[in-house]
């Protein structure tokens, strides 16, 4: 068996053209603020790759480029004139953040209303309860791959690797609200592999290269990978062994080309979402 490939460059680029299509009748440009501290190379190419994005479905997008010194209190009060803003509807942190900044209480700084990363604990506990906010772009992006392939969630036994905030715990609460049966696995987790062959849907966001091995999945399972890590020689790859993997699983994602373009299109989304609702 060969795995179907799930092409999240060709979903994400039909979501940007909708986006674009929904953007051109509003009487406003949607406004997105990216904050940008340090020179974290990898964060650089993500903020301009997000700027050239939200500029082409015809979003405002700006990066504020700070030094690694900047100190808190001086990211504070640049966030509290972006929320005092009319014209900015969505701010975003990039993170990683230099080490003497705390990133919860800038995230905590954030108008709710303008959180397009959906960190915000305002936020966080819409999602956990089940209600409709501003939910984290890349979990977003994988529900939204997987309705693109017609995946069928309900009643599915779904696995997360990972528990982070950024990806794992939304991803559980959000395969949840689609009514799947959801096991969170960590670092801590005992024989990962066994947890593995009982999913019917595998989704990875661990930053480990190819830890999942082709025999950890079930024949026929849908995987996930959200993983992007980078070899010595600078090769990328997923948290799954690919290669393996895909002589097993039903559909897969592959890195890159899969969820990595399905979270910046789920930004843009967020964006709009968060101009219409702040400008009715
Ligand atoms: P993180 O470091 O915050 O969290 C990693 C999680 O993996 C932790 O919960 C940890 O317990 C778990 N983990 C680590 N080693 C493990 C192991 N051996 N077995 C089981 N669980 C283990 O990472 P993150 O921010 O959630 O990102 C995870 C990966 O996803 C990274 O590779 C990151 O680059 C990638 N990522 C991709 C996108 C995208 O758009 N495609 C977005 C966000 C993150």
């Amino acid at each position: 068996m060969t795995a179907r490939i799930i092409d999240g460059a060709a979903v994400a680029a039909a979501l940007r053209a909708r986006i674009a299509a929904q953007v051109a009748a509003l009487p406003y440009q949607p406004g997105l603020v990216v904050l940008l501290v340090g020179d974290d190379p990898a964060s650089a190419v993500y903020v301009r790759a997000k700027d050239r994005a939200a500029n082409a479905t015809g979003i405002t997008a700006e990066t504020i480029r700070l030094p690694a010194h900047t100190s808190q209190t001086e990211l504070l009060a640049r966030i509290a004139q972006l929320n005092a803003d009319a014209a900015v509807d969505g701010i975003l942190v990039q993170l990683p953040l230099p080490a003497h900044v705390d990133s919860q209480v800038l995230v905590e700084a954030i108008d709710p209303a303008k959180d397009v990363d959906g960190f915000h604990p305002l936020n966080v506990g819409r999602l956990a309860s089940g209600r409709a906010g501003l939910v984290p772009c890349t979990p977003r992006g994988v529900m939204k791959l997987l309705a693109a392939s017609a995946i069928p969630v309900e009643g599915a036994r779904a696995l997360i690797l990972g528990r982070s905030t950024i990806v794992g715990r939304p991803m559980a609460s959000l395969l949840l609200a689609a009514n799947a049966t959801v096991t969170v696995t960590h670092s801590r987790t005992r024989d990962l592999a066994a947890e593995c062959r009982r999913a019917d849907i595998l989704v990875s966001a661990i930053g480990k290269p190819e830890l999942v091995r082709g025999d950890w999945i079930a024949p026929g399972a849908t995987v996930i990978d959200v993983g992007i890590n980078r070899l010595s020689a600078g090769k990328l790859v997923g948290d799954v062994a690919f290669a393996e993997a895909v002589s097993v699983a039903g559909a897969i994602t592959p890195v890159p080309g899969g969820v990595g373009p399905m979270t910046i299109a789920c930004l843009l989304e967020n964006t709009v979402l968060a101009a219409q609702r702040r400008r009715g």
